[in-house]
């Protein structure tokens, strides 16, 4: 069997397609207007790689950075130091160390030399601000930028200050440059799709889910920033050898903001729209600049129009961000919508992969939780055992969710703990909870919506380790046995509601959990629905010895499925045994039972069936 995906070449036909595209424009623009279009090409082939290096973590890790000119700023110092003949450099910075510069390497040798001071920059700065996310990242990266600009206009010795630094070696032609970018398209194109891309990518869509599933977002936010880190050092370098002179200035603000501009313009989430914002804003900064000065158009004289660049830009940014969030280049690559579909195996299902140890059990002990007072859970206490499915059922507020947070690490218990084979795991963040083998859905349904369905599921592959291939082959099985493989290409959040369910829990499948928490998996679905999830729901825990903790509302559903339910109420656990024993009990039929079960049109008791 196999199922039919986006083929993986796709990336590597975007970089040549979007390589091709720009050394056409390159070698249009010299063949135009010569030497001025020599100049404005090398340009904008440097604008690319610096762009392009903000988009390796801007656009995967969805956090706006306003810090990468920092590593260009160092790097173009650097490069420049180690470049530059002896006297040159004595005349520009007579106090600087002499080990430190006075090389005359190559460009080649410098790049290398830049990459490795990049690499070290960004994993000192990244293991701080690493560990935050939207806002305060943002913000975390522009004081990054703020603090290294502060360092090199105070280094004189080193810098020259704000004084222009000059006599660097003009190494960056546009050769140089257009095969850089290229080069720059290629890897920002292929981290996207990487596994690090991919799990950055998923904490982007959602941080919660995407630990659940066993990736460190921490980790994966401190790779991409030091891979855009070197790149962003080799982008400063090439800049710093095109302007033969410069100063810490160059590397501020108004430079910043120029590339996130470009970045957001073109829309930050692909390579195409990183690579077409810089287009769009060079172009309108062309055709301004021309008006800026004053012009005359049909007969009319126009007076000096100061700013009009940056008014243009702005305005750009504004309407953008208003009528098309994910920018003018759109939320997909080149080739996300070709028909070039690719066939892989589908994993068979690995039958009794977990039989050798059914005795294993979740243990729940005593956990309590309060909110601020409201006692939420109260010294609650029940194993899970594995290969069988065991209910929580309990009314609107009776603490479920919070049991779920609480066993998956989302949130602390306030006392009691969580074991798993005997080792304590309430103490443990998500992912390492989930690395342990429990996994979890949620309530509300957590997709990384900007992902393709297939592409979910992967993800929950890669971060228990598995290799790419690996993790397609287990996405293509989980997937077929929910019953959702034809959806494979399509983007998650395109879904249908009962299709989400699935996909969700076909993704905690991949992570190969030994505990598999559902909360509410039914709950919108119609009875056609709620039937076949059930079906699949027995198979998953009889073929593969999982251990299921279903909560549902729906007691039909869940006295069919459950060879045992536990019941809670006000954070109570009143009731504990088999579904009959259960249902007769008279605390959970005063608590709960009484108004749901007839409600539900459930009289006699159901004992779980075979199917
Ligand atoms: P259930 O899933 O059984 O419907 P929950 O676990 O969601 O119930 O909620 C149990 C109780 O804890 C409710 O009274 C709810 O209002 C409260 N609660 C849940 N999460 C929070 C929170 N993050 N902050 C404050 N109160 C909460
Ligand atoms: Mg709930």
């Amino acid at each position: 069997m196999s199922l039919t995906i986006q083929s993986p070449f796709k990336p590597l036909f975007d970089a040549l397609v979007l390589s091709v595209l720009l050394a056409g424009g390159v070698a249009a623009l010299a063949a135009a207007i010569g030497l001025p279009g020599v100049r404005i090409a090398t340009f904008f082939a440097v604008n690319v790689c610096a762009v392009l290096a903000f988009q390796v973590f801007s656009g995967n890790s969805g956090i706006v950075s306003f810090g990468h000119t920092a590593f260009m700023g160092v790097a173009a110092y650097v490069s420049a130091w180690i470049t530059m003949p002896p006297n040159m450099l004595t005349l520009n910075l007579p106090n600087l160390p002499s080990w430190l510069g006075g090389y005359e390497l190559s460009l080649p040798a410098a790049l290398f030399v830049v990459a490795l001071v990049g690499a070290t920059m960004a994993l000192i700065s990244g293991l701080g601000i690493s560990r935050l996310n939207g806002a305060s990242g943002a913000i975390a990266t522009l004081g990054f930028g703020i603090i290294v600009y502060s360092v090199l206009a105070a280094a004189v010795d080193f810098t020259r200050g704000n004084q222009a630094f000059f006599g660097v070696p003009r190494y960056t032609d546009v050769y140089v440059a257009t095969g850089a970018a290229c080069l720059f398209i290629l890897v920002a194109r292929l981290f996207r799709e990487s596994r690090h891309g991919l799990m950055l990518r998923a904490a982007r869509d959602d941080e919660a889910a995407a630990s659940a599933l066993g990736v460190w977002p921490y980790k994966a936010r401190l790779v991409a920033w030091i891979v855009s880190g070197v790149m962003a050092s080799i982008a400063g370098a090439l800049y710093g050898h095109m302007l033969g002179a410069f100063s810490p200035r160059d590397f501020y603000l108004a430079t910043t903001f120029g590339f996130v501009a470009m970045l957001i313009l073109g829309g930050m989430g692909t390579v195409t729209g990183a690579v077409g914002g810089v287009v769009l804003v060079m172009g309108i900064r062309e055709v301004l600049q021309r008006f800026e000065g004053g012009a005359v158009i049909a007969g009319i004289e126009l007076p000096d129009l100061f700013g009009l660049q940056v008014l243009g830009v702005s305005l750009a940014m504004l309407a953008v961000l208003k009528f098309r969030r994910s920018g003018l280049c759109g939320r997909n690559e080149l080739a996300s919508n070709l028909p070039w579909p690719a066939r892989i195996p589908v994993d068979p299902a690995p039958a009794g992969a977990h039989a050798a140890d059914t005795a294993a059990t979740l243990q729940i002990k005593d956990v309590s939780k309060s909110f601020s007072g409201l006692v939420a859970l109260d010294t609650v206490t029940f194993d899970v055992p594995k290969g069988i499915v065991t209910g929580l059922i309990g009314p609107n507020g009776a603490g479920k969710s919070t049991l779920v947070n609480a066993i998956g690490g989302a949130s602390k218990a306030t006392s009691g703990g969580v074991w798993l084979q005997g080792a304590r795991i309430d103490s443990e963040p998500p992912y390492r909870v989930s690395a342990l083998g429990v996994g979890r859905t949620f309530q509300n349904i957590r997709l990384f919506t900007e992902l393709t369905v297939e592409e979910n599921v992967v993800v929950a592959g890669l971060a228990r380790g598995l290799s790419m291939r690996r993790a397609r082959e287990v996405a293509a099985r989980e997937l077929s046995l929910m019953g959702i493989a034809e959806d494979a290409a399509r983007r998650a959040g395109e879904l249908s509601y009962g299709s989400r369910r699935r996909l969700e829990i076909a993704r905690a499948m991949a992570q190969a959990p030994s505990f598999l928490m559902l909360d509410e998996p039914a709950a919108g679905m119609n009875t056609a629905e709620t039937t076949d999830l059930g079906n699949r729901l027995r198979d998953i825990a009889a073929t593969r010895g999982i251990g299921l903790l279903l909560i549902d509302h729906d007691l039909n559903f869940v006295m069919r499925l459950c060879h045992r339910v536990v019941v809670l109420n006000r954070g109570i656990l009143i009731a504990d045994g088999s579904p009959e024993e259960v249902q007769k009990d008279p605390a959970v039929v005063e608590s709960y039972l009484g108004t749901r079960a007839s409600q539900a049109g459930l009289h006699a008791a159901q004992a779980p069936q075979e199917v």
